[in-house]
């Protein structure tokens, strides 16, 4: 707690002032200390892929060096691998920045959750390999969901893209829901390597990533899980996790089920 508060003594003799005020110190501190840890992980991230281009390309331009073909072909698929991750980067950092400065600016309106989801499947069916298996599970005649349907559609993306990337042996990725309570419940599960029980509080936080030999080996700057749970959060939704170290994780979110539609009205009658 920062030492610069100052006690608002209210004609009552109330110290609710006090209280808001220390309050605010902690939360600008760790506002403070999350921005520097925003732009040192931020810079380190920028900072490799741009180091290994700039390797590659400076080797393939040097007239001394004789490189076979098979290394020129390396090297340029490098340089393209590490420009795709600069680019997925520079999109997260930017929509964590917008996010951060105004809110995300939503636009709304009821949507078939299991058609957008099995729409994301498809696109993800098209491209892994055969080890893995998708099963679409949405209890029949869900209700309609109100939520920005392409926000959504990158919640979908991040979860199975996950799913996939935490799985190194393959398996069945499962996507269902039903309804309950006024909203959605819907998951996404997989058979990958889990998660321990005490990493799953700090899943969400902006650039946390679990320290095992797959997350060293894959690409990520840990900021997926954060941007999901903030777009879930920003439809009124909740977000969490649940998993079994060595058999696989559950993600689960909740979105509001859309308001019934207003009956359609004769034409006549609104002229009478
Ligand atoms: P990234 O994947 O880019 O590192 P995320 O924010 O999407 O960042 O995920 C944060 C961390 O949570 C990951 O680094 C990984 O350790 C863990 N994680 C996320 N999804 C899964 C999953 N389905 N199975 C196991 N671990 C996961």
């Amino acid at each position: 707690v920062g030492s610069s508060y100052s006690v608002v003594r209210e004609p009552t003799g109330r110290f609710g002032g006090a209280i808001a005020n220390i309050r605010d110190i902690t939360k600008q501190k760790r506002d403070e200390q999350q921005q520097s840890t925003f732009i040192s992980v931020m810079s380190h991230e920028l900072k490799t892929p741009v180091a290994i281009i700039k390797g590659y390309a400076s080797t393939l331009s040097r007239t001394d060096v004789k490189l076979n073909k098979a290394t020129k072909a390396e090297m340029l698929t490098g340089i393209e691998e590490e420009a795709d991750r600069l680019a997925r980067l520079i999109g997260d950092l930017l929509e964590v920045s917008r996010m951060q400065a105004g809110g995300l600016r939503l636009h709304p309106a009821p949507f078939d959750l299991s058609d957008l989801a099995a729409d994301v499947v498809a696109a993800f069916a098209a491209t892994v390999d055969q080890r893995f298996e998708f099963q679409l599970r949405f209890e029949p005649k869900l209700p309609h969901v109100y939520a920005d349907q392409e926000r959504i559609r990158m919640v979908l993306s991040n979860l199975i893209s996950n799913a996939i990337k935490y799985s190194p042996e393959g398996g069945v990725i499962r996507l269902g829901g039903w309804p309950e309570n006024g909203h959605v419940l819907s998951y996404v599960t997989d058979e990958g390597i889990g998660i321990a029980q005490e990493e799953l509080p700090k899943l969400f936080a902006p650039f946390y990533r679990v320290d095992n030999r797959l997350a060293r080996e894959t690409q990520g700057a840990g900021l997926g899980l954060y941007l999901t749970k903030s777009i879930i959060e920003a439809h009124g939704g909740r977000m969490w996790a649940d998993s079994t170290l060595g058999k696989g994780s559950r993600f689960y979110w909740t979105l509001p089920i859309a308001p019934p539609s207003l009956p359609d009205v004769e034409p006549s009658v609104i002229l009478a």
